[in-house]
């Protein structure tokens, strides 16, 4: 039987519980998500100040003011940013202001000083200035005991900016997951290493540790494991100190009983044949208690059998709501001639043409071709048993935001 996609992410996330929380500083906390909810214990901005460099009066005394019979004020003093004015201010008065400094005791609106005139110890409005005029006042961002940020909140600049402007040094968020990520097969070499006749370089871990770090994860490469007992046994039980163990290869029917053996030994797991191109063999279960996704070894496989179910999994350990990537329609700028009774993922470019979402696939789609993984800043979606889409047809993308602005700054 042939899972469908949907039912296999349903049922791994339904295993998937969010990780601890953890405290950090404000500084490391963008890309987190609370786990506290955070009330502010102070008011935003904490007094009233002036909007404008001016001068700050009070409205009443500049009720009769015109142009023809402007009121002359007398100019008592001056106060800065960060310092406080010397003394109350009385009727008749002004005081030069200047932006953010406090206002005075007594006065109740600030005048720019573009629209007022002055001479030695005098300043003269000819307009009434209405009470509040260019003030901003104490807690008009934030008042003292709002809640300013629920639990589930996604930290990001305008996040860490708010709390920052409550004097917030450290937050609850939860815990990123450690990622052990192993690669099996006995023809794959590390990246520095040679190829002797019938080796690949192992190019998974390092894609795979890439895409765990961009889904906020902490990637522990665990290296190669060759096809054998010992040694798959060996490299598993290290893994089992991370969050979530990720292996490539070894999931196809060739290899389908050494990794189940060592699975079944020391914990559960289900092979899948899911029904999806690329990425058919994918392999969940538990070792220990930690979870395992198998991916399978083909490079594309791996890469989309990641965005599909490796992050979303990621997602939801670091407390996010949103695990999915943002689905958009987009119109197909050619034909996809190839049909397929599995749901088919392609690479592609979305970008904007004339405010809709366009799209044109990478070249060839076969999940040994890697680079046709470049470029693409989005997977179509092709429905199970889609007929052949002409160019000009809509299509579901899942759009990778990041890769969007790079997409549209290029143009
Ligand atoms: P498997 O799922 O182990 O049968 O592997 C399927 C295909 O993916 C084979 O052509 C492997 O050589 C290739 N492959 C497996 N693991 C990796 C890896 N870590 N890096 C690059 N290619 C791989
Ligand atoms: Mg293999």
């Amino acid at each position: 039987m042939l899972l469908p996609v949907e039912e296999a992410l349903e049922r791994i996330l339904a295993s998937i519980t969010r990780l601890e929380p953890e405290q950090v500083a404000l500084s490391e906390a963008s890309g987190r998500v609370l786990a506290r909810p955070i009330t502010s214990q102070e008011d935003v901005p904490p007094f009233a100040n002036s909007a404008m460099d001016g001068y700050a009066l009070r409205s009443s005394d500049t009720q009769s003011a015109t142009t023809q019979e402007p009121r002359r004020l007398r100019l008592v003093g001056i106060v800065q940013a960060g310092k406080v004015a010397e003394r109350l201010l009385e009727d008749g008065e002004a005081m030069r202001i200047l932006t953010g400094a406090p206002v005075p005791p007594g006065a109740n609106a600030v005048i720019q000083q573009e629209l007022t005139k002055n001479g030695e110890g005098w300043v003269e409005v000819e307009a009434p200035v209405a009470e509040s005029n260019n003030i901003r006042h104490a807690g008009e961002d934030i008042r003292r005991g709002t809640l300013v940020l629920a639990e589930g909140a996604a930290l990001g600049p305008s996040e860490i900016g708010v709390l920052a402007s409550l004097g917030v040094t450290t937050v609850t968020v939860y815990r990123r997951p450690v990622v052990a990520i192993l690669a099996t097969g006995d023809e794959l070499v590390e990246i520095d290493q040679p190829l002797l006749p019938g080796q690949i370089h192992n190019s998974n871990s390092y894609l795979v540790a890439a895409a765990v770090a961009r889904a906020g994860g902490v990637p522990r490469p665990l290296g190669i494991a060759r096809d054998q007992v010992e040694e798959l046994r060996a490299k598993l039980q290290a893994a089992q100190q991370a969050d979530l163990i990720l292996t490539s290869g070894g999931v196809s029917v060739g290899d389908y009983d050494l990794v189940k053996d060592i699975m079944r030994e020391q914990g559960t797991i289900d092979f899948w044949r899911v029904n999806l191109r690329p990425g058919k063999p994918l392999a969940f279960g538990k070792l220990g208690n930690t979870p395992l996704l198998g991916l399978p070894g083909n490079p594309v496989s791996a890469a989309v059998t990641f965005e599909l179910f490796a992050r979303p999994v990621l997602r939801k350990m670091q407390g996010f709501a949103q695990v999915l990537r943002p689905l958009v329609q987009a119109r197909l700028l050619h034909d996809i001639q190839e049909s397929s009774q599995r749901r088919h993922y392609v690479r592609a470019l979305v970008e904007l043409q004339q405010g809709a979402f366009v799209a044109r696939t990478t070249g060839p789609q076969d999940s040994h071709i890697l680079t046709s993984m470049l470029g693409a800043n989005a997977l179509l979606v092709i429905p199970e048993n889609s007929p052949p889409i002409q160019a000009g047809e809509t299509v579901q993308a899942m759009l990778h935001v990041e890769g969007l602005y790079e997409a549209l700054g290029s143009r």
